[in-house]
């Protein structure tokens, strides 16, 4: 049974748990039962939890909340120096990232668990939220089902971007294409951490609910 966490700030909660139960299913593998439990407290980051989603929200909020329940630097040690499979998506990106830019105006706190330059607000001043399709390229995100390609439907809810990357640590799962000329970074892995910047859980397509479990799976069997 693997026991996953949700960092519950901002009620995307019952998302992450359908899908991820969801997910669990359509893997298929009799082995998995996941028990997805909501992180709100210190005390609630343990080592009994196998995998941690830090969801999408408003990253100024939710630091504000990390910072009034001590919970800034026990997530930093959970996820940084214990290693622990961690999720961030959306604000969740803008939070594990070492660096984003105006990060002196932002009044966000850093992880800096993931060496990523991010740009908070990086679709906003063409469109606040859009739905775009993009290529996935990891084998292990690729199609298992006939309804899967080699798309994704991202949903960009005020959507910040990776503008690069600052260690060859960190691996680029997927880019969408702005024009014929330039596309950004909006999923990317490093280690144990997986950040994207859009909102799988808003979407049925559960594959990279699917890549997280097989994160934690690879740990645990
Ligand atoms: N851009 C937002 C921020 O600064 C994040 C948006 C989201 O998580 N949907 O926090």
């Amino acid at each position: 049974k693997l026991r996953i966490g949700v960092l519950e700030v901002q009620g995307a909660f019952q998302e992450h748990k359908n899908a991820l139960n969801k997910a669990a299913k359509e893997l298929n593998d009799r082995y998995i039962l996941v028990e997805v439990t909501e992180v709100r407290h210190s005390d609630h980051i343990t080592d009994e939890l196998n995998g941690l989603i830090i969801p999408g929200g408003e990253s100024t909020a939710i630091s504000l909340f990390l910072k009034r329940n001590n919970m800034e630097e026990p997530l930093r040690t959970w996820i940084r120096d214990k290693n622990h499979i961690t999720w961030g998506t959306c604000a969740g990106m803008i939070l594990l990232a070492k660096e984003t830019e105006h990060q002196k105006q932002g009044g966000q706190i850093s992880l800096n668990c993931m060496d990523t330059v991010v740009s908070r607000n990086y679709f906003g001043r063409q469109i606040n939220s859009f739905e775009a399709d993009f290529r996935i390229t990891d084998p292990d995100l690729i199609s298992k089902t006939n309804a899967e390609t080699d798309y994704f439907h991202g949903v960009f809810i005020r959507a910040p971007a990776i503008l690069r990357t600052t260690c060859s640590d960190v691996e680029v799962l997927a880019t969408l294409e702005e024009n014929s000329e330039s596309s950004v970074i909006v999923a990317a892995r490093q280690g144990n951490i997986l950040c994207t910047s859009f909102h799988p859980e808003l979407t049925e397509d559960t594959r990279w609910h699917r890549y997280f479990l097989k994160m934690i799976l690879n740990r645990v069997v």
